[in-house]
């Protein structure tokens, strides 16, 4: 609670500051209780996951891109996920959403962690930030045509996300891609990096350089939709070394698309860009720390089996996660909390992804610690008998580094913490 009062009713009396009168000018009482609605949802998610998923169900982080199986699967959840209306439930109803409140979507989120629900982001972008995107920023037309496809669940609702370049990625100004007009279209040529996904992709959401002699970097760059069947585009793969196949490059080459699918003013894309990745940063919270809760309860189910759990040091490791896991949790509902109040999230989406980035870096060493030789099983190998929690600790150890890159490396995020949280100046 943050209770301010004005300094003209501290009286001093005696030596003693006394205060006259609490008069709250302000009095913010954040209250994380879940309602009755919030919780009926989650029952009904328990009831899907029991119905859906094959008994036991865990994944390794990141790797339904990869395998065609996997990857089907994941879509044929979507599509029953948008049959419920749960994929988009925040949107309004009109493009496929439920209206659901905040609270309700996180608390979606916070179970599709936990239970590692597949096709819940359909290749990340479109449902978590594309979509969000369009509704503050896109014309009636793109809200009518790309929004229900998004909620469908369907392949042709399946976005990339065009932002890195070989020489541009915390430095997003640089970027090099150009989408230059030509009559009624726009003509891209450039190579995009790490684009997760588009291998899958039915369309990317781009940023490019529309005004190459802008005064400012940044004051020349635009965000535009590109259809991923256009010609002109080359998607070659690039796979990590956990062995997916999430990232992929893309080389557009004359690439001609119509000038209606600007989104937003020209040159004007990043304003628009810092709220998608507002959007981006903030769906890692919640759901990041309900699939750390799962690794955590799944650890400390195998230490009870082996009897490891008499091991004080890998009984206080386990106490440590739990904390900071819960920790995440605070911090993440607490954003949420901001958002309900109409308060927009500066600083906030920044500084619940690097603390949910230290919390898993420390839970996947920690489950490394606890499963030893086990943990070593790659994570391809899920279902030989050897390979302990199906290779979710084996992934989450060779994700991490990852993961704290993505949207942002950890350094970056820092940078904006400091900046509009701690009101530093920006540094250069
Ligand atoms: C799992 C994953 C998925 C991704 N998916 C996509 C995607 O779908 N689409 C897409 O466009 N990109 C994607 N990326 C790319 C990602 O956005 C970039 O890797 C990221 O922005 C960092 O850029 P970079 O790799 O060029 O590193 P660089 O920007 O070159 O950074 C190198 C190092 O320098 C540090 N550094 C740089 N500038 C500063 C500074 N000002 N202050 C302090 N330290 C600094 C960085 O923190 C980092 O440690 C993905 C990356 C990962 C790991």
């Amino acid at each position: 609670m943050v209770c301010k009062f004005p300094t003209s009713l501290i009286h001093k009396q005696k030596g003693f500051i006394r205060i006259k009168h609490i008069l709250p000018l302000k009095v913010l009482k954040m209250d994380f209780r879940s309602g009755e609605k919030e919780e009926t949802l989650r029952k009904e998610i328990r009831e899907f996951v029991k119905e859906e998923l094959p008994s036991g169900w865990l994944t390794a982080m990141l790797e339904e891109e990869s395998r065609d199986e996997d990857w089907a699967f994941a879509m044929s959840i979507a599509k029953k996920l948008s049959k419920r209306g749960w994929l988009t439930m925040s949107w309004p109803k009109e493009y496929g959403g439920k209206g659901a409140s905040l609270w309700e979507q996180a608390i979606y989120l916070e179970e599709v962690g936990y239970w590692g629900i597949p096709g819940t982001s359909m290749g990340v972008s479109g449902v978590a930030w594309v979509g969000p995107s369009l509704v503050l920023f896109g014309t009636d037309e793109q809200k009518e045509k790309y929004l229900p496809q998004i909620a469908s669940g369907e392949p042709d609702g399946v976005w990339c996300t065009g932002y890195s370049e070989p020489d541009a990625g915390s430095d997003f100004a640089n970027i090099r891609t150009t989408a230059i007009r030509e009559g009624d279209e726009y003509v891209i040529n450039g190579q995009k990096i790490w684009t997760s996904a588009a291998h899958r992709a039915r369309w990317m959401w781009i940023a490019a350089v529309t005004d190459p002699d802008a005064p400012k970097k940044h004051q020349g760059i635009s965000t535009i939709v590109v259809d991923m069947k256009s010609e002109g585009i080359t998607v070659n793969p690039l796979v990590n070394y956990t062995g997916y196949h999430i990232f992929n490059e893309v080389f557009l080459d004359e690439v001609r698309v119509p000038c209606e699918n600007l989104v937003g003013e020209e040159n004007k894309g990043w304003y628009q860009l810092m709220r998608s990745l507002g959007y981006e940063r903030g769906s890692v919270g919640v759901g990041a720390f309900g699939y750390g809760k799962r690794i955590l309860d799944e650890l400390i189910m195998y230490a009870r089996e082996t009897g490891l759990f008499q091991n004080p040091e890998i009984r206080h490791k386990l106490a440590d996660r739990a904390i900071e896991i819960e920790t995440a949790k605070m911090l993440a509902y607490q954003t949420i909390w901001k958002m309900s109040k109409n308060v927009i999230p500066v600083y906030e989406p920044s500084r619940d992804k690097v603390f949910n980035d230290i919390v898993t870096e420390r839970l996947a060493i920690t489950g490394t610690e606890i499963m030893g030789a086990y943990s070593q099983l790659d994570p391809l190998n899920r279902d030989s008998r050897w390979t302990k929690l199906k290779g979710c600790v084996e992934g989450l150890y060779w994700l991490f580094p990852g993961i704290s890159i993505a949207a942002g490396t950890d350094e970056i995020e820092r940078n904006i913490i400091a900046q509009f949280g701690l009101k530093l100046p920006k540094s250069y």
